[in-house]
């Protein structure tokens, strides 16, 4: 059966869709540790991160990056840190969360309040970086 996160490539799923490209998808993660919190994902459904061949793994770091450079011009932050857990969905996904400090990358903690609107202005601001900075890549 489906991962939900390929499913949410597919479009059966809605998601808060920051960007794509050939191989990768960025959504805002639905239950957020900091507003702005991103998920980066490879189309190909493969569980544990370390199983992806090298070069589908260079592919999502190289498309997390660009996705990093551009929540950080859109997020009032310091930093956006990275984490890969994936103890609860069995498809690969980067967490990328905007960060001041160490604390901010609190998963075990209180959750951040973010309303529909939000998530969709947020998800809007850094699809919009991504796309002006385009020329970059
Ligand atoms: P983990 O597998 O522990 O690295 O975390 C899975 C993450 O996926 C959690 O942060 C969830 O909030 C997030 N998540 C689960 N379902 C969805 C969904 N439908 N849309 C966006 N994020 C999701």
């Amino acid at each position: 059966m489906a991962t939900i996160f390929s499913r949410i490539v597919a479009g059966e799923i809605p998601s808060y869709k920051v960007a794509e490209d050939e191989n990768n998808y960025a959504f805002l993660d639905i239950n957020p540790v900091a507003p702005g919190h991103t998920l980066v994902i490879p189309k190909k459904e493969v569980d544990y991160i370390f199983d992806l061949s090298d070069e589908d793994y260079a592919s999502l770091q190289m498309f997390a990056k660009r996705v990093a450079e551009a929540m950080k011009r859109a997020m009032p932050c310091s930093r956006i840190g990275v984490t890969v857990m994936g103890m609860e969905v069995p498809h690969t996904h980067i967490h990328l969360i905007p960060i001041n400090a160490e604390t901010d990358m609190n998963f075990f903690g209180d959750k951040a309040n973010v309303s529909a609107e939000e998530m969709t202005r947020i998800a809007q601001a850094i699809a919009a970086e991504m796309q002006q900075h385009s020329e970059l890549y």
